[in-house]
């Protein structure tokens, strides 16, 4: 299959994957970015012969640039730098697996280009869902998930005639190391415990945001935003060994599920081969040697974050943006020794209360908000 593809975050856990499966279905590489990892960036340049490169950090950018100088590859930099990838005359399609708020500028760059997105950048939708569906909408273009339960739900909502046959959305969670535990038990623990996914191999943000099961809540409020769905129609199952990826129950209480073995390189390749589908690296699911299958209600006491996130979808406007930006402050600061875990759900809580409460917002209020929260967490641990 011949399909042009740019990669923003090429050098993070799922832009590695996304490679495995460009190597596997013979996709044209024509951009790749990345924040700092100028080493990687360079090696992967050179192996696809891309056109384009582009590195956030602008130090990185001047490094990568002397490293390849002896190719033709147009080296870029910055936020605007990772915008201009986004938007090639030459991409079909751009993957943003970006990390963090960071990666909502160049989703709607993408979108305003006509591009589509195969979207693994949770945060843009929950930090600018409004105005990335309404840019999508007006460019007439889609957004394809990456994220193992939106692909889910998308896989099983095809062939779905109308909206208004869908019941509800079932999205499962693994539950993280820390399922069973209770607040008390989860007071002194470290950030090695918190960084040991049971299922997964993920980056170090979102293995923390599994832990808190803030991830979770993220995840619904990105599944309410790209499958038009109430937040009270979003139910969630603990489903320990991660082979259900997610749920559409129907009208008529027919439930369809999509299920593979916990490997992104499953949904990222549907995301980029959509509507067709190819031989995949990953290899097949043996439900018997899986055996059993369980699952469980999410414990909403001890994980606060999901219903954190609920609060804010509900209350709409700018609240989901700000408790993403302050849950990326206080994950980072967990990451660096200086706040317990159980204070990440805690401090967000507190973040969203007092957080200014503006409906219609701008790219601008998300920025706003964003350093508002930041702010506000950093003021709050001192
Ligand atoms: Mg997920």
């Amino acid at each position: 299959m011949k399909r042009n593809i740019s990669i923003l975050g090429s050098t993070g856990s799922i832009g590695k994957q996304a490679l495995d499966v460009v190597d596997k279905c013979g996709f044209n590489v024509v951009a790749l970015t990345a924040n700092s990892n100028v080493e990687l960036l360079e090696k992967q340049a050179r192996k696809y012969n891309v056109k384009y490169v582009a590195c956030n950090d602008e130090r990185s950018a001047e490094e990568l640039k002397i490293k390849l100088s002896d190719t033709d590859i147009k080296v870029l930099s910055g936020i605007d730098g990772i915008c201009e990838c986004a938007s090639l005359e030459e991409a079909d399609i751009v993957l943003n697996s970006v990390v963090g708020m960071v990666g909502l500028k160049p989703t709607i760059s993408a979108l305003k280009s006509k591009k589509d997105v195969a979207l693994a950048n949770k945060e843009t939708l929950v930090a600018g869902g409004q105005l990335v569906m309404k840019t999508a909408k007006e460019n007439n273009v889609s957004l394809l998930p990456v994220d193992s339960e939106h692909s889910a739900i998308f896989q099983s909502l095809q062939g779905c005639a109308s909206h208004s046959q869908i019941k509800k959305l079932i999205l499962t969670a693994s539950g993280g190391p820390f399922f069973g535990k209770s607040k008390k038990d989860l007071e002194n623990v470290t950030v090695e415990d918190a960084l040991n996914h049971p299922n997964w191999s993920m980056g170090a943000k979102i293995t923390i945001d599994s832990a808190t099961m803030m991830n979770k809540g993220l995840e619904l409020i990105e599944a309410s935003w790209l499958f038009d769905m109430k937040s009270d129609d979003i139910d969630i199952l603990v489903h320990r060994q991660s082979i259900v990826h997610s749920l559409v129950e129907y009208q008529d209480n027919s439930i369809i599920a999509q299920l593979g073995l916990p490997d992104m390189r499953i949904p990222i390749q549907y995301a980029l081969t959509y509507p067709d589908r190819f031989e995949s690296p990953v290899k097949s699911l043996d439900l018997s040697e899986i055996g059993t299958l369980t699952f469980e209600k999410p414990d909403y006491e001890t994980f606060i974050c999901i219903d954190l996130c609920k609060k804010a979808i509900k209350n709409g406007g700018i609240s989901p943006a700000c408790v993403n930006a302050a849950n990326e402050t206080a994950n980072r600061l967990f990451r660096e020794r200086k706040i317990k875990f159980n204070q990440i759900g805690e401090i967000v809580s507190e973040a969203l209360i007092n957080a200014p409460d503006i409906k219609e917002y701008s790219l601008e209020d998300v920025y706003e908000i964003n350093n508002w929260a930041d702010n506000f967490v950093r003021e709050r641990i001192k």
